[in-house]
């Protein structure tokens, strides 16, 4: 853990909303793409409609507009485990470098933030 990430914070109030639509979308996923400003994720952007599982959530990413502010997604688990799927690793690997994925009971401590590799990376709360 020497060097900072280019992405390395989340605002609490962005991290509240997410884990709020995930609570209104369940059983579903809710998903959105990160937006980033100076290394902290400030914004979600979401997409019309709800999404019932994960292919379909991998589609509707890739038919996002290009935005360099974008740096990666997030999407809810309708369990207690957020652990990324296969479906979402190879969603990982495409598109962007900061992933969250929350889960049931959707608070500040049900969600965590990976790499495109999958690998768990830490953000902080800001
Ligand atoms: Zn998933």
């Amino acid at each position: 853990m020497s060097k900072r990430r280019s992405v390395w914070g989340i605002e609490g109030d962005v991290l509240d909303m997410i884990n709020e639509a995930s609570r209104q979308s369940f059983p579903n996923e809710f998903v959105a793409a990160l937006r980033a400003e100076e290394g902290i994720i400030t914004e979600i952007l979401l997409f019309p409609g709800s999404i019932s599982n994960e292919r379909s959530a991998s589609m509707q990413l890739h038919m996002l507009p290009i935005d360099f502010s974008v740096v990666g997604t997030v999407h809810s688990h309708p369990g207690p485990s957020n652990q990324p799927s296969d479906e979402d690793l190879h969603l990982f690997s495409n598109f962007g470098n900061t992933h969250i994925i929350t889960c049931l009971p959707y608070d500040r401590r049900s969600w965590q933030s990976y790499d495109r590799e999958g690998a768990r990376i830490t953000l902080e709360i800001v």
